[in-house]
């Protein structure tokens, strides 16, 4: 095993992996910018490095910065976390080429995931569905674009290859707003992600946003751990999850998720994953894979008992994964909240000191969050500061849970979107379960001030 791992990231996360490391007796040696020099994890940590000013680009973003500060630090691995360069192949293959192990797949396997055309390739000839569409990239021929788009059917959605993080996509209800939305989509791509590669995909029209966890190991040994609903969504970003995915047969699940394992141990993936997937009619469509720790694993966590970031940590160091698919069991229901620096109405970012940062406990429950009181929130990265996250016997209980530590949370200094969170929790549809990806949407519409 590892004796000294560096954790290339910052808030919540770095601390997660901070403590698995802990638990691991393995030594974390923490980075940070010049905004960060308060955090928590790095006042408890063993070793800190500053890598630089606030900006992210001269910071989380800068590569030799991170892979000095691990060859000074004499760190055997590098953890990416999630974001910043986490599903950077150029990243992994300089952290490789430098000697350290990265705690994550290969860079091929990155490369090819985060180009959503290679990915969708890959996935048709690993036999997993995806959503139907063009069979690759969109050529630059109107009428060959039509073409593909009457083939597929309207509505389309136009999404860039190289996208991320909800952006660059454009839905087409006609046949005259076509050739001009792939035109400005391409234009978009080509400027945001370096990338002006398109593809077309049916736009479904009330789907869920339902994912599989995997892990795998360097012995092409894979399990997956169940799924995750994600469908309370604004501007396609997620901010409470939940699993399981209420509703959804036991058997439906499990056949996806084998398609998914199957799919892995043929690319030959390794470290943790996730299968994104659009879920209708009883239907499961891929639409991309993240190649990472996720937000989110918590709640996989609280229902399989299985510590994902250990076990990246475990199978990078070549390790075989410690169990079986069979020894995989969801034990309840958990949900969690995202908790972020902003107005929970008009979603403006709230920056600054927090004054007071009391975090709820009691039976079931697990706050991740590198926030405490008298901490300042920098505005120059995501507002997420934290998440509540509820574990219970039944849906019904993991609400109830939830609804409690929602009500003893209290943040002062900033604004935050527990207020939101609270009246989620009592939402008639929510309760009920199963809403689809525009729910939120819709709700947030009604429910304008
Ligand atoms: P990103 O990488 O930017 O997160 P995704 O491909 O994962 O992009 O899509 C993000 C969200 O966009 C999905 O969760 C869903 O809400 C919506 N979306 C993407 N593709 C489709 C589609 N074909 N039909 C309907 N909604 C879609």
């Amino acid at each position: 095993m590892f004796k000294k791992i560096l954790i290339a990231n910052r808030g919540e996360i770095a601390l997660r992996v901070q403590r698995a490391c802990r638990e691991m007796g393995i030594r974390a040696v923490m980075v940070y910018s010049e905004a960060d020099r308060e955090a928590k994890y790095i006042k408890l940590a063993e070793e800190a490095v500053c890598i630089g000013p606030a900006a992210s680009g001269q910071s989380y973003l800068n590569m030799p910065a991170i892979i000095s500060a691990a060859e000074v630090t004499d760190a055997e691995a590098i953890h990416p976390g999630y974001g910043f360069l986490s599903e950077n192949a150029d990243f992994a293959e300089r952290v490789e080429k430098s000697g350290f192990q990265f705690i994550g797949p290969t860079p091929e396997s990155i490369r090819t995931m985060g180009d959503k055309v290679s990915a969708k390739q890959a996935m048709i000839r690993a036999g997993v569905p995806c959503v139907p569409g063009s069979e690759g990239e969109l050529p630059d021929d109107p009428a060959q674009i039509r073409r593909i788009a009457k083939a597929v059917g309207y509505p389309v959605i136009i999404k860039a290859a190289g996208g991320g993080g909800g952006r660059g996509m454009r839905v087409v209800h006609t046949e005259a707003a076509l050739i001009n939305a792939v035109a400005m989509t391409k234009a978009e791509a080509g400027a945001a992600f370096n990338n002006p590669a398109v593809y077309m995909e049916k736009f479904l029209q009330n789907p869920r946003h339902i994912e599989i966890q995997i892990l795998a190991d360097k012995f092409k040994n894979a399990v997956y751990l169940g799924e995750r609903d994600c469908s309370m969504q604004r501007r396609h970003q997620k901010i409470l999850e939940e699993a399981p995915a209420p509703g959804i047969a036991r058997k439906l699940i499990e056949r996806i998720g084998e398609r998914c394992v199957a799919a892995c141990k043929k690319i030959g993936y390794r470290g943790a994953g996730t299968f994104e997937f659009l879920y209708e009619n009883g239907e499961f469509y891929f639409i991309e894979m993240n190649t990472r720790v996720q937000v989110e694993h918590p709640v996989t966590e609280m229902v399989t008992g299985v510590d994902i970031v250990k076990t990246q940590i475990m199978v990078a160091a070549g390790e075989k994964l410690p169990f079986t698919q069979r020894q995989i069991e969801m034990r309840g229901h958990a949900i969690e909240c995202r908790i972020n620096a902003e107005d929970p109405y008009k979603f403006t970012p709230s920056p600054g000191r927090v004054t007071m940062w009391h975090a709820p406990g009691g039976p079931g429950i697990r706050v991740d969050s590198h926030v405490y009181t008298n901490y300042f929130v920098p505005s120059n990265y995501d507002s997420m500061v934290g998440k509540i996250i509820a574990h219970g016997d039944t849906r019904e209980q993991a609400m109830a849970r939830m609804r409690t530590a929602l009500a003893e949370t209290v943040v002062e200094g900033i604004s935050t979107n527990t207020p939101l969170h609270r009246e989620l929790m009592v939402d008639a549809k929510f309760m009920e379960g199963g809403t689809n990806i525009h729910y939120l949407e819709h709700w947030l519409e009604q429910h304008k001030r």
